[in-house]
């Protein structure tokens, strides 16, 4: 964890309806690398938790009991292709709610669900917020966006005045693990989801662009 920063720069990628919101500190020059549709620091190298595996999440108790299980299944999709391409895991959901009752950069990685937004970002289902040093992300928090949207947690019970929480979830943990968005179809990491959207599954693009850095 770095104490003191140089520099702080913050970025907004927003896509039409979740955004990810980059915060950068100076580190060493390194050499450029293809994106492959991660994030990119300044020097045009990927940036991610490299062999800082799994991220260990935590969920806000602003979440409700019957988010836990979409939230899970969206940690499971991602972790059964850490296991398949590296055999290890992304992430670990751990008990307990460590570190501050609102999203801020303080050690820990945690899910929150909101009641308040920011009016001029009302399109926005969620964010994720990562923090990195170099090419390291050392932290990322979500956001939900519940003060505009509802959600579904079940696909049997499906809305489409409503958005699938699992397909959301899923999306922004791209972004915790350094994704940022495609237009390819087959990808999670599409900028928009429809009302009642499903998008539970990986596409090749997803796994083709995780497996250039981890
Ligand atoms: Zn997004």
């Amino acid at each position: 964890m770095k104490s003191l920063l140089n520099q702080t720069k913050v970025m907004a990628i927003l896509g039409i309806l979740s955004g990810i919101v980059l915060v950068e500190a100076c580190g060493r020059r390194l050499n450029p690398q293809p994106s492959c549709n991660f994030v990119e620091n300044q020097e045009l190298q990927r940036v991610s938790w490299t062999t800082d595996l799994p991220v260990n999440l935590y969920l806000d108790s602003s979440v409700p009991p019957d988010y836990v299980k979409p939230i899970s299944e969206a940690i499971a999709t991602w972790n059964a292709l850490g296991e398949k391409i590296n055999n290890r895991d992304f992430f670990i959901l751990n008990d307990g709610d460590p570190g501050s009752p609102t999203p801020a950069q303080d050690g820990y990685s945690k899910i929150y669900v909101m009641h308040s937004w920011e009016h001029s970002l009302a399109n926005e289902q969620a964010r994720t917020t990562i923090y990195w040093e170099g090419n390291r992300i050392y932290e990322a928090d979500m956001r939900i966006d519940a003060a505009n949207f509802q959600f579904f947690t079940d696909a049997l019970d499906r809305n489409f005045a409503q958005v699938d929480l699992q397909s959301l979830v899923l999306h922004e943990l791209g972004h915790m693990l350094g994704l940022a968005h495609t237009t390819a179809t087959d990808s999670v990491m599409q900028p928009s989801l429809a009302g009642g959207q499903i998008r539970e599954t990986l596409g090749q693009t997803d796994i083709k662009d995780i497996q250039c850095q981890y």
